[in-house]
């Protein structure tokens, strides 16, 4: 019997490997791929095309430039990753981290077959006894842990997306809910496990040269396989929406009375806007859905909304509940269509500004209705305006970290969706979308396009994602050719 198990074990084995050399092509040798499938743990799993497990692990959020992956490989273990990572490296093979698999920027689609790391299994939340501090595994999804801490009475700052990983935002700055308390995401980290581009597992902190790369530009120096993040004891229990629907008409006065009551937004306050076609609120062109977001009340209070009444929207709809509420009340829960992978292609071309220019928020408005209306193949299209309160981002040293763009108040981006039908639309979405963010970056009247990595297209610059100080760029690189000297991890956003 015992005979008939390794028997059967010794010709999965085997099996595995031969698929592995054919799935990954002449450069893997038969020795690599035994001594990679025989490394791993057994719960780690490989599969490979034509297989449904494939096709789920491999399928992104945005269709557009995907990465092309010949096996999926889903570590169960820290030490799995090392031995991924050192195979890969034998072996001459592109290896990517797939987490939320939300990233949309098209860099990603220069991989060109090679092994997806599938971080899956590697989820976890781990409150410290101290009650200060939580260590996630590397593949841990936001809502794990914001649902976790809520139970213990705690919070920190995640992404405010329910479906997408603690690490991807994170690694780029990470914008949330609680920012205008805390900082970014990435002013959480404490410390993390990461397997670096030499195949060795390290632990950093802020003893590292490389920690200040990690908090802005992370995707580009390791895979990390847990962080151990600063949490807060909850702050406040109530939450509160008013959900306003404005004709589009309304472009100017809706922004000239955001600068007048949201420029120094209170630190209590979320101000976001979508422009975006409803047809049962307006059939011919986008309406504006305008989001205020209160903590620690049960409805906004009335000086806030006032302004917003007085312009006369179509509609008011106000909720009140929790912090967890909050991303099903902006459509970005874990069931809400924005996080379901559909097969669309989801192109975004962000700007940052510090207030609204109201001139071009018209010209934008004009421009984008004039696009997306009708029978436009990007009539699913929405024109995001995040404003989040800046006082905990803004309260961090600028320099502590290569988020670059402290500074800056408001989040910008269209997100071009459209079924994908080849490289015509995939250009006119890029040309839209790229003549879209200029105009409000004109309105911003500086050279400088700030754009936020997270949400990048990918035709933008290393400036434009991390920042123009020449000292940034510099030691960016400097990191870069210390920790990745082949560019291992250059498919994110590459810094050089
Ligand atoms: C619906 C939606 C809502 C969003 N909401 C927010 C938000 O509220 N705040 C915000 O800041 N951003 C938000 N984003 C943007 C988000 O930060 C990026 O899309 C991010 O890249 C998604 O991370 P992911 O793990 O889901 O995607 P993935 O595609 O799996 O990861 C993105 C990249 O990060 C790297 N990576 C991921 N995990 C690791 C790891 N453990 N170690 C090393 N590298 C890793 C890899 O290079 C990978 O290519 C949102 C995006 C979408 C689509």
């Amino acid at each position: 019997m015992r005979w008939l198990r390794t028997s059967i074990f010794v010709s999965v084995t085997a099996l595995l490997s031969v698929c592995l050399d054919y799935a990954l092509g002449s450069s893997a040798s038969e020795g690599h791929a035994n001594a990679l499938i025989d490394a791993l743990s057994p719960e780690a799993k490989v599969y490979f095309p034509n297989s449904t497990e494939f096709s789920t692990l491999t399928s992104r959020w945005s269709s557009l430039a995907e990465p092309i992956v010949n096996v999926a490989v889903v570590p169960a273990t820290e030490d799995d990753v090392v031995k991924i990572v050192q195979y890969a490296n034998k072996a001459n093979l592109p290896i990517l981290a797939f987490n939320g698999a939300h990233a949309a920027i098209t860099t990603l689609g220069r991989m060109h077959g090679g092994i997806e790391i599938y971080l899956g299994q590697l989820s976890s939340v781990n409150i410290a006894p101290d009650n200060k501090t939580v260590t996630v595994g590397g593949g841990t999804l936001s809502k794990n842990v914001t649902d976790t801490l809520w139970s213990a009475g705690k919070e920190t700052v995640t992404g405010t997306c329910e479906c997408v990983s603690v690490l991807g935002p994170g690694l780029g700055g990470g914008h949330g809910w609680l920012q205008g308390h805390y900082g970014l995401v990435t002013d959480q980290f404490v410390s993390m496990n990461v397997v670096l581009a030499d195949g060795t597992l390290q632990t950093i902190d802020a003893d590292s040269d490389l920690w200040w790369g990690m908090k802005g530009a992370g995707q580009n120096f390791g895979i990390v396989t847990s962080l151990t993040s600063k949490i807060y004891d909850r702050s406040q229990t109530d939450w509160a929406i008013e959900t306003l629907i404005f004709d589009g008409d309304n472009v100017e006065a809706l922004y000239q009375a955001a600068n007048d009551h949201f420029s120094n937004i209170p630190v209590d306050l979320i101000n976001w806007s979508y422009w975006l076609n409803i047809p049962t609120a307006d059939p011919n062109k986008p309406i504006i859905l305008f989001y205020i977001i209160q903590e620690g009340v049960t409805s906004v209070d009335p000086t806030y909304t006032k302004p917003f009444h007085d312009i006369g929207p179509i509609s008011v709809e106000a909720d009140s509940g929790t912090y967890k509420d909050l991303a099903a009340w902006v459509q970005i829960a874990v069931d809400s269509a924005p996080c379901q992978k559909a097969g669309l292609a989801h192109p975004r071309f962000p700007a940052y500004i510090k207030e609204y220019n109201i001139s071009a928020q018209k010209l934008a408005y004009e421009a984008y209705a004039a696009n997306v209306s009708g029978d436009s193949p990007f009539s699913s299209s929405i024109y995001m305006f995040e404003g989040y309160p800046v006082q905990g981002v803004q309260a961090i040293d600028g320099d502590s970290a290569a988020f670059a763009f402290r500074s800056d108040n408001i989040l910008t981006a269209p997100l071009i969706t459209y079924t994908p039908a080849g490289k015509e639309l995939d250009d006119q979405a890029a040309e839209l979308g790229n003549r879209l963010r200029e105009i409000i970056h004109q309105g911003t009247g500086s050279n400088e396009l700030h754009t936020y990595v997270n949400y990048a297209y990918g035709d933008e610059t290393p400036q434009n994602w991390y920042g123009y100080e020449q000292w940034r760029q510099d030691r960016l690189k400097a990191l870069k050719n210390k920790y990745d000297p082949e560019g291992r991890f250059s498919f994110f956003a590459p810094v050089q």
